[in-house]
Order: C-alpha cells, then structure tokens, then sequence
C-alpha cells in the first residue's frame, strides 16, 4: 500500500481531521513533510511527555520546532510515519482506545508506558526514542 493510499484512508476516516483539529486548537505551526502534515510548537496537555504525537496523518511536535525534535530524535520522522500507518490499518479513530489499551497493559506489564506497547514496539522502540 502506499504513502498515498495511506493518507487518503486516514483523510476519509478522519484522524487526520482529528490531528488537524487538535494543531489547530494548539496553535502550532503547519507545515508539510513528504505527505505528511507536521504541526509543529503546537500546546498539548502536559500529559503528553513524547517528541511527538501522530493523529491520522498529522505528527503534532509539543513545545519544539520540528528541527529540535529531530535533533534530539534523529529517526522521529520514521517512527511517527509508522504511527500514520497504524491509524490507516486501525481504520482511524479506533487506534485511541487501542492505543490506550496497548499502554496500559504495557505499563502494567513493565511500568513502562512503550516497552509492551505492541504500538511503540512495531513502530521501534529506539527511532521513537525510547530505550
Ligand atoms: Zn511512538
């Protein structure tokens, strides 16, 4: 499946309208990065402690520029790409709970919200910065 077809799937089932919603609420800046919208110093509840969150194909970067993100996450991008992809197989809006599901079992399992995250394990532990 491609990029394209990914996007389209997540612009129909809207997450992307969600993540779009939400960047906008957070007054961040939008920009675009091959396909995809990155939102970059965008306010999100301080609850939200990663580099970035991804909803549908929109990447929100909470408090940084997308520059000083990568910076300190070289392979951000890459990770956040895979997370896109699990809105479109999860067709959208049902990724949430699941997400929310996949944490908690993962913090009970570990006391680690992405360690058992079958989320954050496929799209790598590592590029998304964790270890
Ligand atoms: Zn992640």
């Amino acid at each position: 499946m491609g990029r394209r077809l990914r996007d389209t799937a997540n612009l129909l089932n809207g997450s992307t309208v969600l993540g779009m919603l939400v960047g906008l609420f957070g007054r961040g800046r939008f920009r675009g990065y091959s396909g995809l919208v990155v939102v970059d110093r965008v306010r999100l509840p301080k609850v939200v402690t990663a580099s970035a969150m991804t909803v549908g194909s929109v990447v929100l970067v909470p408090r940084r520029s997308l520059e000083e993100a990568v910076a300190r996450v070289p392979e951000l991008m890459q990770h956040e790409e895979e997370h896109a992809w699990q809105y479109a197989y999860c067709f959208g809006l049902p990724f949430l709970p699941l997400y929310g599901l996949a944490t908690a079992w993962s913090l009970a399992r570990t006391g680690d919200r992405a360690r058992a995250n079958v989320f954050e394990v496929q799209a790598g532990l590592e590029t998304g910065g964790y270890r």
